[in-house]
């Protein structure tokens, strides 16, 4: 199976998460889609036809972001390329302090959201989503995960989102709920 996705970091997380060694990242001559909704399910499901369009292939997908309550969601579905440049973590992350550094502890609550998406060729679509609630710190901490990790504290927890190890993150995350539940409907569907 392929994941829509030129984030090794994201098929890192999706494969430890399904417990498969053998998907794939989209092949790198097929270009990308314009990742044009606004919202996370309709970014997933452009990617992801996009791929299965052009393989012919069953294809999974996610789009994620971090949705900060003060800041009235953002930069949610903006969340990749918040500061301009997409894919840039340390820019977008860094922009996101600045923003709320004057803000709060008490307001500054956030969450992770994740819609991720099974689409193959003359079968239903499948979307399913996971939401992963914390606040953000000051100062980034920690080395594991990517994106916005290090200032990211989950509900419940003293460290960091980065502090986590992989296995503790998938099995909280947003992307590890959404992506438990997108088997649990295609098992569903297919039995
Ligand atoms: P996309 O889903 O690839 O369009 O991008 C999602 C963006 O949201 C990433 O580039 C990160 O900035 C952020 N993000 C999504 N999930 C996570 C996560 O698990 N940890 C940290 N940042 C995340």
């Amino acid at each position: 199976m392929i994941l829509a996705s030129r984030n090794a970091h994201k098929l890192h997380e999706v494969s430890a998460i399904l417990g498969h060694d053998d998907i794939t990242l989209s092949p790198g001559d097929l270009g990308d889609p314009i990742e044009n909704d606004v919202t996370f399910a309709g970014n997933a499901l452009i990617k992801a036809r996009y791929v299965s369009e052009r393989t012919g292939e069953a294809v999974i997908a996610d789009d994620s972001g971090l949705c900060v309550d003060v800041l009235g969601g953002a930069p949610g579905v903006f969340s990749a390329r918040w500061c301009g440049h997409h894919g840039d973590d340390e820019g977008n992350l860094q922009l996101l302090l600045n923003q709320i550094h004057d803000i709060e502890d008490k307001y500054r609550k956030a969450k992770f959201v994740c819609a991720a998406v099974y689409v193959a060729p003359g079968e239903q679509e499948i979307i399913a989503t996971g939401s992963w609630s914390g606040r953000l710190i000051r100062e980034p901490r920690g080395h594991g995960g990517f994106g916005y990790d290090p200032i990211f504290i989950p509900d419940g927890y003293e460290v960091t989102a980065a502090e986590l190890t992989d296995e503790e993150k998938n099995s909280i995350s947003h992307r590890g709920q959404a992506f438990r539940a997108l088997v649990k409907e295609l098992e569903r569907q297919v039995y």
